[in-house]
């Protein structure tokens, strides 16, 4: 691979050894150790039901639904999207390694425009802080942010900023360095009006800059202290900002999130700092968008359970009902959190302290099932009879999908209650309607093991040497003696092309390495699909001892499937000529030869 030839190959080593997989990926999917390995939900293909390994031992991971696997290193190259070295570095710098320099231009996964974009960003952000913190330019943002109780330590962490309504000044600024119009405009820093004018966005607004999970500053939230409209404004969206996709905090919040193992979601930017300088950390919010299924995706792919606290309004409660069925759909535990009408998280911290906030209305927070009962009766006139009868025959509807009889029964109580209703009545109608989900259910449950089963018979169904060559290659990459053997009783001679590419790689790493190390192994492939095949041949489940005769047999049958191909086309060019020769009587005897040993063929299975 020409890319290890920048750092060298002991130096990658180290940084991987430094690196455990399982804590590396532990990051980024929820890993429950289940025997040797640990399973989480795939980050690469939606799933619900974890099929995603990890394995410690080998330092590699793989999965069942979507067959990708690889190594530390594939795994950011795969998910962040980054260049080998970039992935190497980032470990290394992870782990307090010192790489050598490289004298090779920098390898980025970026193009130049985005790194450019980025460090617009950068600059801009660094100007704005700068301007509000310490000068007079800024102070009106200043003031407006200690009026809503955030201070300096929090200003400066999340570098606010403030952009001065003067004319030009960011796109002056940024000329200066270097920075052409045109992609400032791009990257949405810059407005162009319908007269080819330049304006800057931001200018007269408070600066919250959004950074991405690797925390770098992406784009901009502006909030007006000089009450221009509207309120609040995101930069555009762009390659490198993609509303849908980021939570704003993610980044600092994304260990707190797994300390506490649960987030709490807001939607305002304000609302994530103001609790954040409370101390509460686990922390993060929408972009003014409503989420989306990316976003729900990846909070479940950090935690089970998610807080939502929203506005207490109307349209916070619409919005919340949402998320949670978004969240729910997506396998996520949800609570929502109660602030009353005519309030919102970042002033109720403000009113009432942070003590109030984390007792009366995080751990206070409703089940899902409790908000719907609250939710669903704004549509409903309770006085009416008529009404209140469709009212408890939706909720019963939704009772009737919780599995726990305790908690259903909980529910059933306080309807009991309020309506003035017999509990054995409710219980009654609950069963009537669990009966009928179950049906649905099992349904839906048949499919999918018939879907699984058909997968097992699929592996099944490999030719008997096709599963003889991967068994073997198998046990080559855990044994170096075995590969030796390999090597001097059939060499390359696999009959699939897959299987000889890997056999050459790997006869030429145990030359030079001479220990097994399948993690280490893959890096030497270039080719993408071979080195999935190899993550999916170390998976099959092998003997922690293999004895000779086992590895004989193994042998035996490739060589048997070589010399039957070999015999076969030995045939099929007899049949040839014989039609050549206009000799049927001859061609007739080499069909049925070439019959015979096809059904053998077909018998190896
Ligand atoms: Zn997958």
């Amino acid at each position: 691979m020409s890319m290890l030839k920048k750092i060298p190959e002991e130096m990658i080593e180290k940084v991987r050894k430094a690196n455990d997989i399982v804590d590396v990926i532990g990051e980024y999917v929820q890993l429950k150790k289940q025997g040797r390995n640990y399973f989480g939900l795939c980050p690469f293909h939606g799933e619900k039901t974890p099929s995603f390994s990890v394995t410690p031992e080998k330092q590699i991971f793989y999965c069942f639904g979507c067959k990708k696997g690889g190594n530390v290193l594939t795994f950011l190259m795969e998910l962040e999207n980054y260049s080998f070295l970039e992935a190497v570095k980032i470990l290394a710098e992870k782990s307090g390694i010192d790489l050598p320099e490289t004298n090779t231009t920098e390898e980025t996964s970026l193009s130049l425009e985005n790194q450019n974009i980025l460090s617009a960003h950068n600059w801009l952000t660094k100007l704005y802080h700068h301007l509000l913190r310490y000068t007079q330019d800024g102070k009106e943002g200043y003031e407006y942010l200690k009026s809503r109780g955030i201070n300096d330590d929090s200003i400066d962490q999340f570098e606010l900023g403030f952009s001065p309504a003067v004319k030009g000044f960011t796109a002056d600024f940024l000329e200066g360095k270097g920075f052409h119009q045109q992609l400032l405009v791009k990257a949405g820093l810059l407005n162009l009006l319908d007269d080819n004018s330049i304006v800057d966005r931001f200018a007269g607004r408070i600066i919250f800059p959004i950074r991405n999970h690797l925390g770098k500053t992406v784009a901009f939230g502006g909030r007006t202290v000089t009450g221009q409209h509207p309120k609040y404004i995101n930069s555009s969206e762009s390659e490198l900002f993609q509303k849908n996709r980021l939570l704003f905090n993610f980044d600092l919040a994304k260990r707190h999130i797994r300390k506490e193992s649960e987030v709490i979601l807001f939607e305002g930017q304000m609302d994530v700092i103001s609790a954040y300088q409370a101390g509460v950390k686990n922390v993060v919010a929408t972009l003014g968008t409503s989420l989306t299924d990316n976003q729900a995706k990846l909070l479940k792919r950090y935690v089970d359970t998610v807080i939502l606290c929203y506005d207490g309004d109307q349209a916070g409660i619409n919005a919340s009902f949402k998320a949670a069925n978004l969240l729910r759909q997506v396998g996520c535990k949800v609570k929502i959190a109660n602030l009353g009408e005519n309030s919102d998280p970042d002033s109720y911290i403000s009113e009432f302290g942070v003590d109030s906030f984390k007792k009366n209305i995080i751990q206070a927070s409703d089940t899902y099932t409790s908000f719907y009962m609250r939710y669903v009766k704004k549509d409903y006139n309770l006085n009416v009879e008529a009404d209140r009868i469709q009212y408890i025959h939706q909720i019963l509807k939704q009772l009737a999908m919780i599995d726990s009889s305790v908690e259903r029964e909980h529910y059933l109580n306080d309807l009991s209650e309020e309506f003035n209703l017999s509990i054995e009545t409710l219980k009654d109608e609950v069963h009537a309607e669990r009966k009928k989900i179950k049906h649905k259910h099992n349904g839906e449950q048949n499919r999918y093991t018939r879907s699984t089963s058909k997968l097992r018979q699929q592996n099944r169904l490999l030719p008997a040497y096709q599963n003889a060559e991967r068994f073997l290659i198998a046990y080559m990459l855990e044994d170096q003696l075995v590969s030796d053997r390999v090597q001097k009783e059939i060499g390359v001679d696999f009959t699939m092309d897959e299987h000889k590419v890997i056999a050459t790689h790997l006869y030429a790493y145990y030359e030079e390495v001479e220990t097994s190390d399948v993690s280490m192994f893959i890096d030497r492939l270039e080719d993408d699909n071979i080195r999935q095949l190899v993550i999916e041949i170390a998976m099959l489940p092998i003997l922690n001892d293999i004895s000779n005769q086992e590895i004989s047999d193994y042998i035996n049958i490739i060589q048997a499937q070589k010399r039957n191909i070999a015999i076969l086309n030995d045939y099929r060019e007899q049949q040839r000529l014989a039609e050549q020769e206009n000799d049927p009587i001859k061609a007739a005897t080499i069909a049925l030869n070439i019959i015979a040993i096809e059904r053998q063929l077909k018998n190896t299975k």
